[in-house]
């Protein structure tokens, strides 16, 4: 297996980081004086720069989830951790990703907009990794290996064994992206972290916890991988709002388990409300705040909703996902609405 040094960029390895204000001085103590960085001196709760390492919200995720602050990097949503690692591991125009559709797309997207190259290995009609076939197209240029578990837009969860296979054989760092690990029946990969120096889990803010506006995504890893995104990073990329208010919400950890209960119990309900719907011909299980059914006409049946005023995601064009519609579970007010939506149609 090549070590995390021999698959980072050569330019990435030599980089050394732009130093701000704050990383010169960080012990910040209400006595000092602060006439570093050339900010407005009249305090209004955001005249100064923010924490560039949020040692208050990395403190807070370091209890939740039992990991040490330095394996934990924070970023402008888990886009913002995504393209960091790409731009980590890959050389524009040399290097490629393996990305297993039907996924999430912005694996797809940040390669492009890095010009990587992208490699794709269908999942099974089960919506599992094909982890002969994953390992069979992987080249010495492939860096990445994306894994969305639970996926997006199908829902599942990947087979540990499966993805066990993966973090040993293949020969790259492989992203294990846990968007909707809270909604989850299975463990996270995080307990395992120190067993593969080649993983890297993403989580978010943006979907159990509730914070989609605040652009908080998380990047789990060894020691030495974080450090090197540290270095890369933007030096200031999570505002002084967006950090307060998450340290805020986190620390609630009730209100949240209390949401995510709701949301799975309104689940149920949805799905066995689907089954009286006689245009939908398949359910498919989930382990997400979301559910993918198949219809008789997906671009039909999404128009008709939007004229009821109910918004779905039309999943179609994906492949492995005709006729597939996306649905968020709501309230089960907004539940009642989409099934109510749904009878209706003709
Ligand atoms: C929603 C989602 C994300 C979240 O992205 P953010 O930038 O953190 O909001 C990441 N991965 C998957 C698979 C998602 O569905």
């Amino acid at each position: 297996m090549a070590s995390v040094q021999d698959l980072l960029r050569p330019s990435i390895k030599a980089l050394k980081a732009y130093s701000s204000a704050r990383d010169e001085f960080q012990e910040e103590t209400s006595d000092m004086v602060f006439l570093d960085a050339n900010e407005n001196p009249f305090n209004n709760g955001i005249n100064r720069y923010p924490d560039p390492y949020q040692n208050e919200v990395k403190a807070i995720l370091s209890d939740i989830k039992e990991v040490s602050k330095s394996n934990i990097l924070l970023g402008n949503g888990s886009d913002e951790v995504l393209d960091l690692i790409v731009r980590a591991f890959c050389e524009p125009n040399q290097d490629n990703v393996i990305i297993l559709p039907p996924t999430y797309g912005m694996y797809e997207v940040l390669a492009n907009l890095n010009a990587v190259g992208i490699k794709k290995v269908l999942l099974t009609e089960t919506f599992q990794p094909e982890t002969d076939q994953i390992l069979e197209a992987a080249d010495a240029h492939s860096k990445i290996l994306f894994l969305c578990s639970p996926n997006n837009p199908s829902g599942n969860s990947f087979i540990d064994t499966d993805v066990e296979v993966l973090l040993k054989k293949f020969e790259g760092i492989v992203v294990i992206d846990e968007a909707y690990i809270d909604f989850s029946s299975k463990d996270s990969w995080l307990q395992r972290l120190d067993e593969f120096p080649n993983l890297i889990i993403t989580q978010t803010l943006s979907k159990a916890y509730g914070m989609a506006g605040i652009r908080l995504g998380i990047c789990y890893a060894s020691t030495e991988i974080i450090s090197v995104l540290n270095t890369i990073k933007p030096p200031y990329n999570i505002n002084v709002l967006t950090q307060n208010k998450a340290a805020e919400l986190l620390k609630q950890t009730d209100l949240v388990s209390n949401e995510i209960d709701a949301i799975l119990i309104e689940r149920s309900q949805l799905i066995s409300d689907l089954k009286q719907i006689n245009y939908i011909s398949k359910i498919y299980p989930t382990d997400t705040n979301f559910v993918l059914v198949k219809v008789d006409d997906a671009t039909q049946r999404y128009n008709q909703l939007i004229k009821k005023g109910v918004v779905v995601r039309n999943r179609t064009t994906q492949p492995l996902c005709e006729n597939c519609l996306r649905l968020t579970v709501g309230t089960s007010v907004e539940n009642e609405t989409l099934l109510t939506a749904l009878k209706s149609l003709q």
